[in-house]
């Protein structure tokens, strides 16, 4: 499956200058769509995931299937005030200021083997402030899959070695 063929690319989205790659056009298309995340799930059970982790909203779009395909939990992690019970947090750096996630205290058991999952790998600071989270929880991160990881932003040197890193189009 050419999964390329099927993102689109926005010129000057959000801001001018920057190449905004679009999934939703991956997203309807039910054969792609599937055909993505089998592969992702394909490479969290090679890792032995017990569960699957994503931040909201499009790591839902993603996290979500590949934990139904596994027969695993999906845990959420969302922005600061949104989840309803108690919570421990993660601050991370905006392009102005900070903003902070959140995850459910009890969502994750001591020493669970996690898999993160999410649409996109640009800077990495989404997803190291989710395994900032996860490891909080006592959680082990046994990977991290992406459908989509920006080359160019090297967020994967960010994350490696110390976490596996799977992505299904690089740009
Ligand atoms: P990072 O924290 O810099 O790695 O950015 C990754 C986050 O930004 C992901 O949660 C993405 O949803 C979002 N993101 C950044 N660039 C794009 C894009 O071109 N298309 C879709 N989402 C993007």
């Amino acid at each position: 499956m050419d999964f390329k063929s099927k993102i689109r690319v926005i010129e000057d989205f959000p801001q001018p200058g920057i190449r905004f790659k679009d999934i939703t056009t991956l997203l309807k298309d039910g054969q792609a769509y599937r055909a993505a995340i089998d592969k992702l799930a394909e490479y969290a059970e090679s890792k032995g995931a017990d569960l699957v982790v994503g931040p909201e909203a499009r790591g839902f779009v993603i996290g979500a299937p590949i934990a139904y395909k596994l027969g695993k939990g999906f845990v959420p992690v969302r922005k600061a005030g949104k989840l309803p019970a108690e919570t421990v947090q993660a601050e991370y750096d905006l392009e102005y200021g900070q903003d902070a996630l959140a995850i459910h205290k009890d969502a994750i058991r001591q020493g669970q083997k996690v898999l993160v999952a999410d649409d996109l790998l640009a800077t990495g600071g989404t997803i190291s402030t989710t395994i900032n989270l996860v490891e909080q929880l006592g959680g082990k991160v046994v990977g991290c899959v992406f459908l989509i990881e920006l080359t160019y932003l090297n967020g994967r040197k960010k994350l490696e070695p110390e976490y596996h890193v799977f992505s299904l189009v690089q740009y």
